[in-house]
Formats: structure tokens, C-alpha cells, sequence
């Protein structure tokens, strides 16, 4: 009887147990429904603006310390170039040249009470190793087109965004398009050496101008094409966030002497324990927004396994963060990753240093922040002898998460949808940094995502060989960009021709 009644009580409760599990996993999936109505491609001719962007491949602009001479002759000849290139939006906007080198456009609309937005590009790209340039198909600044693809060196970081910002507004402007809201383009020449420098200039001149942004779109986020697992199609990723970066180096003091007489701790000994106990002591794992709206927005696309463990958190979250620890991009999304990058000590082989040093780099996730790492450090070595103290980039703490229900993320999803009608649009965790933490303070959301169509073969491409863009992709950048554009600062067509084409876009309300 006992049995029984067990047996009755414990069947009850798996019954309620799998039902609120399948209805929950239901609503998860439930897709939203978008509505976008595609409206009509804007006239380009790509032949013409796939050679315009090769014309930029090919000019050196390196990252290398300011004011060298290499420096200076590249990026005055991508100035001209640029210049020469886009005429019609030249004619249109205020430029200037800040920090050096880095280029402050200005389109003003003629609605000065609405808040100006601003799109960030760079014009720098990392260089070439010259031990790979045997393995590139086509030198890496020739800005060969052949395939069906632009080649070389910033393609994809990001110089297609950059050119496909200008032709936008070259074709806007050349279609009679007047804007009502102020959009500008910040290019900056060191973002791959953190943007102190151009970058923060930028910045500053807007600060000092009172100038307060609706909001900022960078790289950071593209579209997927499998780049996340249990989601087949594509995938527009806005991300929403970035975690923050702090390096730190660690200085393990000992008297030194012969190596024929060691003491039970050598500067190196006790290093090497401290670096041990830092990787045997990882930050604690997180699953916290906005990564979990990345999922809650790709859940109806999802396999249904992945979608029932999704959509059961408070069962599911050891499994899923367990599942996510598997590979380092994963991992990187929920916890402030701890990555040694260099080891220093020692000259002889039967000398003991007096000195052995190590850093090591953190990127800090949401919630944690760069005292709070600095803090976890001390304690966790626990070793008065070994000094930790900040070097490289000036840190910075993860940014806050901008709002996804902002009219501006759902002007930009929209806009997305409208030449990408096929893709599904989630908010996502930028991993890595980008010039957009600079304007966090001047800006009311930031946005990071390039209409860059990105497979698990592409990923290798960036910062390394072979990088290049489809000629088609490119069209779609274009395309966005107009799109965009003309969805965000809104205003009026004198071409009574295209004011058909392009209204469905211009009547978005902000
Ligand atoms: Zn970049």
C-alpha cells in the first residue's frame, strides 16, 4: 500500500515535472514574428564599388607606433583616396583630422534637437607575418579581385564596413537624400593598438562639444553562418555588451645566488606556483545576460535538445555552463578568462634570478571588474613576495548591456531584416574589445555588428591568411548601410523617382 502510494506520488510529480518542462520549452520557441517588409534594393553598381574598396586594400595602413613616417604617408594617402573616392558625401560633410590621424565626419541633419548617431570604423589593419605571405593566393595589399572575392589585408577587418559606409552615404546623397538626424563617422587609425590615441581624441573632441550620441554601431558581431552550435542558418548577432580587460604582472622577488645552493623558494619556484594556482583557480562560471537572450532569441531555431535544456534553466544550468566550458569561445562567454601570455626570469643556467616575471591577461565578464580581478589575484597567490601591478592598455571594466528594447536596437534589427530577410537577429556578448568602449560615456546604447557573412572557414581569415571579402557580401554591406542609414536619420528624397523605393525605410519613426 505504502509502495503504492509512492509509486502514485512519484508519477505525479515526474507528470507535472515534464509538463512544465514541454511548456516551457514551447513558449521558448516561439518565434517573433518581425513584420519587416522588404522594400526595394537601392541602385548600386557593385562593379565600380568592389574596385573603390580594393583601392583602400592596397594602401599600408599598418598599425605601428604614431608619428613614424610609414604611418604618416599611408594614412595621408588613404585620406586622399577616401576623398577622391566618395565625392558626393565629401561635398556633403564636415571632415577632421584628429589625433593624427583619424578621420571625424559629420553629416548634420536638420533636426539639431534629435540626439546625432555615430558609426565607428577603422582604417588601421594588423600586419602581415612575412613567413606566411608565401601561403596568401594574392599578395595581401594587391586588393585582387578574382572569384568572386576581394582580397587582402582589412577586408573583413574592417575596411569593407568602412567603404560600405561611404558608399552609402554617396549614394544617398547623390539620390538628393537630406537628413533630419546628424550622423557621423568616427575612422580611427589605432583601434589594433587600443585606440588610445586617435581614437580617445575622437572622443574627447565630442565630449568637449557637448555632444551626447543616440548611439554608436562597431564591429564585434557578425553574421553567423554555424558559427553557433545547435543552430543551423544564419544568425545576425548585435552585441550588446563587451567584457572588459585588465593585464597584470606578476614579480616574484628572491635574494638570488648559486645555483649549487638553492633555498626551498627561487623567484621562478615561487612564480610558477603562482601562475598554478591562478589556472587551477578559474573566475566562477556565469550563465547572465545578454547571453541569455542569445539563446531565448535563437531557441526557435534550435534543435529541440538544445531548446528543452534552454528553456529549463533552473534545471539545466550546470549542464548548459558545463556544455559552453568545452571550447574557449564558450568558455570566454560565461567567466573572466585568466590567459598567462608571457614568462620572464633567469640568464644563466647556475644562476638563481633575483627576479622572475610573468602576465598575464584577463577579460573581464559582466559583474566582475578590473579591482575585483586585481583583488582575486592577490588573494589566490597568497604570496607576499610575488608584487602584481597593472601593465599594457589602460584597463577598463566590462561595458554595461545596452537596452534591447531601445528603439534604436529594434530600428537596427529591422533595417538587418530588410536586406537579410532569411537571417534571425539575436543579441550577443562581444568577447573580444572594440573602439566602442570609448564612447560608452557619450552614448545611450552601443551596437556591434557588421552585415559580414561569417563561416567556421572565415574565422581563420581574420588577422590571418587569405583574408577576403565575397564581392556579393560586400553588395549586402552596401545595401545595409543605405538601409540603415536612411532608417536612422530619417529624412526627405528629391528625386520624386526613388521616394517610392525608399519609403517604406524613411517612415520608421524614432
Ligand atoms: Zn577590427
Amino acid at each position: 500500500m505504502a509502495l503504492k502510494f509512492t509509486m502514485q506520488a512519484i508519477c505525479a510529480v515526474l507528470f507535472i515535472l515534464i509538463s512544465f518542462i514541454t511548456i516551457n520549452t514551447i513558449r521558448f520557441g516561439k518565434a517573433t514574428n518581425t513584420s519587416v517588409k522588404s522594400v526595394v534594393a537601392a541602385k548600386i553598381d557593385i562593379t565600380a564599388s568592389a574596385r573603390r574598396l580594393a583601392d583602400l586594400v592596397q594602401i599600408k595602413t599598418i598599425s605601428v607606433s604614431p608619428k613614424s613616417p610609414v604611418a604618416e604617408n599611408a594614412f595621408f594617402e588613404m585620406h586622399d583616396t577616401i576623398a577622391k573616392s566618395f565625392p558626393l558625401a565629401h561635398a556633403k560633410m564636415e571632415r577632421e583630422i584628429l589625433g593624427d590621424f583619424s578621420l571625424l565626419y559629420r553629416w548634420p541633419g536638420s533636426r539639431p534637437d534629435l540626439k546625432p548617431i555615430l558609426f565607428i570604423a577603422h582604417m588601421d589593419v594588423v600586419p602581415v607575418e612575412q613567413s606566411t605571405l608565401s601561403q596568401w593566393s594574392h599578395d595581401p595589399f594587391s586588393g585582387s579581385i578574382d572569384d568572386g572575392f576581394i582580397w587582402g589585408r582589412g577586408t573583413l577587418d574592417m575596411k569593407a564596413s568602412l567603404a560600405g559606409i561611404l558608399e552609402a552615404v554617396e549614394n544617398l546623397v547623390g539620390q538628393g537624400f537630406e537628413p533630419t538626424r546628424t550622423l557621423y563617422l568616427a575612422f580611427s587609425h589605432d583601434e589594433e593598438l587600443g585606440g588610445t590615441h586617435g581614437t580617445a581624441s575622437i572622443v574627447k573632441a565630442l565630449k568637449n562639444r557637448g555632444v551626447k550620441l543616440l548611439f554608436t554601431l562597431d564591429e564585434g558581431m557578425p553574421i553567423s553562418m554555424g558559427l553557433v552550435p545547435g543552430v543551423s542558418g544564419p544568425v545576425a548577432l548585435i552585441g550588446l555588451a563587451e567584457k572588459g580587460r585588465v593585464t597584470l604582472e606578476l614579480t616574484a622577488h628572491d635574494k638570488g645566488g648559486h645555483s649549487s645552493m638553492p633555498p626551498s623558494k627561487t623567484a621562478v619556484g615561487k612564480l610558477s606556483r603562482a601562475l598554478n594556482q591562478l589556472t587551477a583557480n578559474q573566475f566562477p562560471a556565469r550563465l547572465q545576460s545578454p547571453t541569455t537572450e542569445m539563446f531565448a532569441n535563437l531557441a526557435p531555431i534550435m534543435s529541440l535538445d538544445y531548446r528543452i535544456a534552454l528553456a529549463n534553466t533552473w534545471i539545466s544550468q550546470a549542464m548548459i555552463i558545463s556544455q559552453l566550458e568545452k571550447t574557449p569561445a564558450g568558455n570566454a562567454t560565461v567567466r573572466t578568462t585568466t590567459a598567462p601570455t608571457i614568462i620572464q626570469g633567469g640568464l644563466k643556467p647556475n644562476i638563481l634570478p633575483t627576479i622572475s616575471r610573468a602576465v598575464v591577461d584577463f577579460r573581464i565578464l559582466l559583474g566582475d571588474t578590473v579591482a575585483s580581478v586585481r583583488r582575486h589575484v592577490i588573494d589566490t597567490i597568497d604570496d607576499t613576495d610575488i608584487s602584481v601591478r597593472i601593465v599594457g592598455n589602460k584597463p577598463s571594466d566590462p561595458t554595461m548591456v545596452s537596452d534591447r528594447s531601445s528603439a534604436s536596437y529594434l530600428m537596427l534589427k529591422r533595417s538587418i531584416l530588410q536586406v537579410f530577410p532569411n537571417v534571425t537577429v539575436a543579441p550577443g556578448l562581444v568577447i573580444g574589445r572594440t573602439d566602442s568602449h570609448h564612447y560608452s560615456e557619450i552614448a545611450e546604447n552601443s551596437f556591434r555588428f557588421l552585415p559580414m557573412r561569417l563561416g567556421p572557414d572565415d574565422l581563420k581569415r581574420m588577422h590571418g591568411i587569405d583574408e577576403r571579402i565575397a564581392i556579393s557580401n560586400y553588395a549586402e554591406f552596401i545595401q545595409f548601410y543605405i538601409h540603415l542609414i536612411s532608417n536612422s536619420i530619417g529624412g526627405r528624397l528629391h528625386n520624386e523617382k526613388r521616394i517610392e523605393a525608399m519609403e517604406s525605410t524613411i517612415k520608421y519613426k524614432m
